[in-house]
């Protein structure tokens, strides 16, 4: 099962595709295979029309007519229009991308702080290639904008772009709707009780499959019938089935998936808020102490080998390493895996604490230990399946998803707010220098984490610099008595520098007890 956009992107909907299985003879496939690459083909075509659209007018725009854009095709204006969405889609999946990466570009830069601010509210609106946008609503009040703020999001825009390769479209598979795809129930068939399977009715002529699928082809008013089998596990899964196709090739064989609108399920929350720190070693921490998918770093490092070996194998060969079908094979494994990984733990947090609003940080999968092919190949599925599942959840469970910052959340004691890159032993431990608690070190990021999620959203927005500040400033408020975190190690504390004036000379430190 994945999520995919559905028909209407955008709206608050979770799809599952279930694969259908085909009964096509090898002509029929070729057929199919011959409109999967003219829709491969013109995809490529629409996504720089779209593009160009995209540089004149800022903004994507999915009403653009496709059937004027300079490319020729066999394909009809019904399935240009169905392949036009799709790029739509994708290509917005690739600015948000962008985003990500511009606003790393800001808070990794030395500008002001404030003009921080700004790009990152110019960049969170998407206003990369606007240059006549006099202001932005922020809280419900106009703000200018300055043009040199656009020209500088402009350039770092530019330069993330040159980092992020665009989409490749050679082999997506065919997200098709009414339009060109219709599907027919034989009624000489009869779903079994439970939406379990399809029986077929006595008597003679009866069709041998319950369903088929009528498919444009490239030929004017010549469908080809598809006959599927029925899918018993998709049937029962609850949902309303959407006139919504994927056609694609793996392995050389077509595939035939339909989507399905999943519905809610009943939930009552026992817990009120659940935050999550998402490392490799384990997987996933909680503030409640949870640790989850403790081998998972372990089985990376195999996947890791097996890839590497295959890499080093096709450098040898002369042999690109896209086109080797092993190396293929590899990634799909691991991206299974991942996928698998994430939707099983995270299934299971919610199963153990049933949360009413889960806190996350910015879900970025990197470990030192791995390749860096491995680390890229981590960071760009791992996001994603991160992030198709909790908005499954929310859309299925009404589960409220709050990002946060984590910034110095791995350096801080969430017992006494002291802030310190020592507090940190190594991956796993953390031991506090001031008041000497010592704890897992993701659950002590979750806590904090979890503590972050009630300032205004989140500090997500703020640059790091300010954060280490309020940080330090926090940890020096704390009310004295018990351990007051003033009395932490500042002479070999590397961020006493930025402690406000006035404080950068330690208190004396009164002896603990
Ligand atoms: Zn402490």
């Amino acid at each position: 099962m994945s999520k995919r956009k559905g028909p209407q992107a955008g709206s608050k909907q979770a799809f599952g595709s279930y694969l259908f299985p085909h009964a096509m003879t090898r002509a029929k496939q070729r057929e199919v295979r011959e409109v999967l690459r003219a829709y491969r083909r013109a995809a490529r075509g629409l996504l720089a029309y779209h593009l160009r659209r995209f540089y004149e007018t800022g903004h994507l725009d999915r009403r653009l007519d496709p059937t004027k854009a300079p490319l020729t095709t066999p394909l009809s204006d019904r399935y240009l229009w169905v392949c036009s969405q799709q790029v739509v889609d994708i290509l917005s999946g690739y600015l948000g991308v962008l985003e990500e990466r511009v606003r790393a570009l800001i808070l990794g830069s030395t500008l002001p702080e404030e003009q921080k601010g700004r790009l990152l509210r110019l960049n969170a609106r998407g206003l990369w290639q606007q240059r006549d946008v006099k202001t932005v609503k922020v809280g419900g009040q106009e703000m200018p904008v300055l043009p040199e703020d656009l020209r500088l999001l402009r350039h770092l825009f530019r330069r993330a772009r040159k980092e992020n390769r665009l989409p490749r479209l050679g082999r997506i598979a065919m997200h098709l709707d009414g339009k060109v795809a219709r599907l027919e129930a034989r009624k000489d068939w009869v779903p079994k009780r439970k939406n379990r399977g399809w029986r077929a009715r006595r008597g003679e002529g009866v069709a041998l499959f319950p369903l088929w699928l009528h498919l444009s082809s490239l030929v004017p008013r010549q469908p080809i019938a598809v006959p599927l089998e029925g899918n018993p596990y998709a049937e029962g899964v609850p949902g309303a089935w959407r006139n919504f196709f994927q056609i694609g090739e793996e392995g050389g064989r077509v595939y035939v998936r339909r989507v399905k609108a999943l519905e809610g399920r009943p939930y009552t929350p026992r817990t009120e808020r659940l935050a999550l720190d998402v490392g490799l070693s384990p997987l996933m921490a909680t503030d409640r102490g949870d640790l989850l998918g403790r081998g998972f770093l372990r089985l990376l490092q195999a996947y890791d080998a097996e890839i590497q070996a295959i890499a080093r194998k096709a450098q040898r060969e002369g042999r690109r390493l896209r086109e080797v079908q092993e190396y293929r094979e590899a990634v799909a494994r691991l991206r299974a895996f991942l996928k698998n990984e994430v939707n099983r733990l995270l299934n299971r947090l919610v199963a153990l604490h049933a949360p009413r609003v889960l806190v996350v940080e910015r879900l970025d999968l990197r470990a030192p230990g791995l390749s860096r092919r491995m680390n890229r190949l981590l960071s760009n599925f791992g996001r994603r399946y991160f992030k198709e599942k909790l908005e499954r959840l929310e859309v299925l469970y009404g589960i409220q998803v709050v990002e946060v910052n984590p910034a110095y959340t791995s350096q801080t004691c969430s017992s006494c707010g002291y802030v310190d890159p020592g507090n940190r032993q190594d991956t796993q431990a953390f031991r506090c220098l001031a008041c000497g608690r010592e704890i897992n070190a993701q659950v002590n990021a979750a806590r904090n984490l979890l503590g972050r999620s009630s300032s205004p959203d989140g500090w997500r927005y703020t640059p790091k610099r300010q954060i280490l500040q309020a940080l330090l400033r926090e940890c020096l408020e704390r009310p004295k008595g018990g351990w007051s975190a003033a009395r932490g190690p500042w002479g070999s504390n590397p961020y006493r520098v930025y402690l406000p004036p006035g404080l950068q000379t330690p208190p004396p430190g009164n002896k603990r007890g």
